[in-house]
C-alpha cells in the first residue's frame, strides 16, 4: 500500500449527484462502497466533507445574512453531509466517528487531535464535520490542516474531473491534464487546486495533494495502491 493514512476531501456538491440541491442517496451509497474497498485494504481513513450542496457562507451575503453568520450556517451544512455519510458508511459495515469543529454535543465528539489519531489506529473512519470551526475558512483548509495534524500521508481531493488541467476542460477543448506538478509550478501557473490558505498549508508542510475523479469506480482503491491517477501536486 502506497498510502497508509489518508485524508479524503469530498466536496458537498459531489454529494448532489444528478440533483440540483441536497444529497443524492445513490451517490452516497456509491461513495460508501468506494471507501469500503480501501478500508478492507487496511488503510486508515479520515474524511472532510464540504457543504456547498446545502449552503455556502459567501452566498449568505447576497441574501442579506451577515457573512460570519453565513459561515456558521455553512459549517452546519457540512455537518449534515457528514452525518449522512457516517450513516451510509455504517450501513456498509464500517466503524466511524464524527468529530466536529464546533460543539454539537448530542450529535458528535469535538475535535481532539489525539483522540482522532486513536480512532484511526483502532480502524475507525474519522469524519471531520463543521470545518475548522471558524468563519472565513473553507473545507479545503480544514482538509489541509487536519491532514497535517493527524500526520496523513496525502490529501486525496475527490472531484468530478480527473485532475488538474491547463485550462477548464469543460470550456476549452485543447486543455491538457497534468500528471504531476510541484507546488511552485501550480502557484506560478495560477492553477486553482485549493484555496490559497489550504494550498500554502500543504506546501509548507510537505503534504502531497492528489486531485482525482471520485466518480470513477476503483479510482480511490487504485490510488492508495500507488497507481498514477489524477494529478499529484508535491514538493518535487
Ligand atoms: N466554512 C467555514 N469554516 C470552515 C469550513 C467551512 O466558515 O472551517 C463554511 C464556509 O461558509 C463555506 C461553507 O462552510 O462556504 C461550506 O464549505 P465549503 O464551501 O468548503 O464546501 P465545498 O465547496 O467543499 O462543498
Amino acid at each position: 500500500m502506497k498510502y497508509k493514512r489518508i485524508l479524503l476531501k469530498l466536496s458537498g456538491e459531489a454529494l448532489m449527484g444528478e440533483k440540483k440541491y441536497g444529497i443524492d442517496s445513490n451517490r452516497l451509497e456509491q461513495y460508501a462502497q468506494e471507501i469500503k474497498k480501501i478500508k478492507d485494504l487496511g488503510v486508515e481513513i479520515a474524511i472532510v466533507i464540504g457543504g456547498g450542496n446545502i449552503f455556502r457562507g459567501v452566498q449568505a451575503e447576497r441574501t442579506g445574512i451577515d457573512r460570519v453568520q453565513g459561515d456558521y450556517m455553512g459549517m452546519l451544512a457540512t455537518l449534515i453531509n457528514a452525518m449522512a455519510l457516517q450513516s451510509s458508511l455504517e450501513q456498509n459495515g464500517m466503524y466511524t466517528r464524527l468529530m466536529s469543529g464546533i460543539k454539537v454535543e448530542s450529535v458528535c465528539e469535538p475535535f481532539i487531535r489525539r483522540r482522532a489519531i486513536r480512532h484511526l489506529e483502532k480502524g475507525r473512519i474519522v469524519i471531520f464535520g463543521a470545518g475548522i470551526g471558524n468563519p472565513y475558512f473553507t473545507t479545503d483548509s480544514t482538509a489541509a490542516l487536519r491532514a497535517i495534524e493527524i500526520e496523513a500521508d496525502v490529501v486525496l481531493k475527490g472531484t468530478r474531473v480527473d485532475g488538474v488541467y491547463t485550462a477548464d476542460p469543460e470550456k476549452d477543448k485543447s486543455a491538457t491534464k497534468y500528471g504531476t506538478l510541484s507546488f511552485q509550478e501550480a502557484y506560478e501557473k495560477n492553477l486553482n487546486i485549493m484555496d490559497m490558505t489550504a494550498f500554502t498549508l500543504c506546501q509548507e508542510n510537505n503534504l502531497p495533494i492528489i486531485v482525482f475523479d471520485m466518480n470513477v469506480p476503483g479510482n480511490l482503491e487504485n490510488l492508495v495502491k500507488g497507481e498514477e491517477i489524477g494529478t499529484l501536486i508535491s514538493s518535487n
